[in-house]
């Protein structure tokens, strides 16, 4: 089935044209600078060369719009007509406590996910204008909502209450909902594939390490704790948010310069983290850089980082009672060798041994463990526009 996935930020729409049988995109692109001057779309065909196309792209239903041109265009398009589009996959980051699934999409589920907007104010209405616009362009083909948050829901109330007075759970719907879903489910499955064992039987610790990183304890292929909150600020010390911190800091940082609960906010979220630490950059490879040539805060970022994992690592093999593997994913867990042995070789406590050789493979699916490791640990390439489009055929099949 061919299957449109949808990924609609503030300013931006990245999407993949992706065909289920052979699991590989048949054309894929960005769209940028919504709204703003200078937008463009970057299309490219499967084995094709980039197309650049300039247009003034006002709001999301344009995008979708050249997007779908693009995906017809008889030089550099991949269908002859939309026809055969059989259904969009959209990424939506926050379903709340409202779906533990994709769903297919009508006017009830868009009506949830804009009482979820409160959640996620910045990410959830792109989501609701991308299947808006597709809703337009595409009547009659299934839109099916696919949510980052809905992995966790398995979580148990122990994992996701937090030490506040219950009725703000009740009134204000705060509680731990974690991100990253779509990520952590997609490498669960395919970890069960590499051991060849099945994924019920499976106690894994999965790492998200990118821009944004998380990690989740998966029981039996069941999210059972996160690392990422009420909202992705929490958990590990990011690119350029703080993760966890003594929540006393917020309102003495406020004081101290200032700031607003908005300004401390997107203080909290752009310029701390790694880049923050560093002085350097978000990036892991400026501050990998940096700190091979010496540079002090860099290399303090990267062991802040390191020990942030380690400690998760650690409290969620006491949530699940041992692990049988750990996965690395996403930027930083795919390609970063050194960072991976840095968290890694402390953890021969619970049967973690890796390999010297098999860990300076990047981007590949591969158990970089020593052959008699008791915990295995695995490199899986994160790929959440294939399991957008997965769990999108799953739906429209029924
Ligand atoms: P996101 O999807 O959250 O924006 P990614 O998963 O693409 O992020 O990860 C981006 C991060 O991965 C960046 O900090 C980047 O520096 C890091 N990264 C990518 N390649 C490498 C590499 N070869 N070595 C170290 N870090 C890398």
């Amino acid at each position: 089935m061919n299957i449109l996935v949808i990924n609609c930020g503030s300013s931006s729409l990245k999407y993949q044209l992706l065909d289920t049988e052979t699991k590989q995109p048949s054309a894929k692109g960005l769209v940028e600078r919504i709204g703003m001057p200078g937008s463009v779309l970057t299309h490219r065909k499967a084995g094709g060369e980039k197309e650049i196309i300039t247009a003034e792209i006002t709001n999301h239903t344009i995008a979708i719009k050249l997007v779908l041109d693009a995906l017809v265009n008889p030089e550099y398009g991949v269908v002859k007509d939309l026809k055969e589009i059989e259904a969009v996959g959209h990424r939506v980051v926050h379903g709340g406590e409202k779906f533990a699934q994709s769903v297919l999409i009508d006017d009830e589920v868009i009506k949830a996910i804009e009482e979820c907007v409160e959640l996620a104010p910045l990410h959830n209405p792109p989501n609701i204008a991308g299947i808006e616009a597709c809703k337009d362009l595409m009547p009659g083909v299934p839109q099916v909502a696919v949510f980052d948050t809905a992995f966790h829901q398995t979580m148990p109330p122990e994992a996701f209450i937090y030490g506040l007075p219950y009725e703000l759970y009740e009134q204000y719907k705060i509680r731990k909902y974690g991100f990253h879903g779509t990520s952590h489910k997609y490498v669960s499955q395919r970890a069960a594939a590499l051991l060849g064992r099945p994924l019920e039987d499976l106690k894994l610790i999965s790492c998200h390490l990118g821009n944004g990183s998380s990690i989740t304890a998966i029981d039996g292929g069941k999210s059972v704790e996160t690392s990422m909150g009420f909202t992705p600020l929490e958990g590990l010390m990011m690119g350029t948010r703080s993760g966890d911190l003594d929540p006393a800091i917020v309102s003495y940082i406020m004081q101290k310069e200032d700031l607003t609960s908005k300004r401390v906010n997107d203080f909290l979220n752009k310029k701390c983290g790694v880049l923050g630490v560093s002085g350097v950059s978000s990036d892991f490879r400026d501050i990998e850089g940096a700190a091979e040539e010496g540079n002090y805060r860099a290399q303090l970022a990267l062991n802040v980082f390191a020990h942030d994992v380690k400690k998760y690592i650690g409290s969620y093999a006491a949530v699940l009672n041992g692990a049988d593997a750990i996965i690395f994913t996403a930027g930083l867990g795919e390609n970063s060798a050194t960072m991976r042995e840095s968290i890694a070789g402390n953890l021969s406590y619970l049967g973690v041994e890796i390999d010297p050789e098999k860990n300076k493979i990047r981007g590949q699916e591969i158990d970089i463990s020593t052959e008699d490791a008791r915990c295995r640990v695995l490199v899986i390439p994160t790929n959440e526009e294939l399991m957008i489009a997965m769990d999108t055929y799953e739906v429209v099949k029924g």
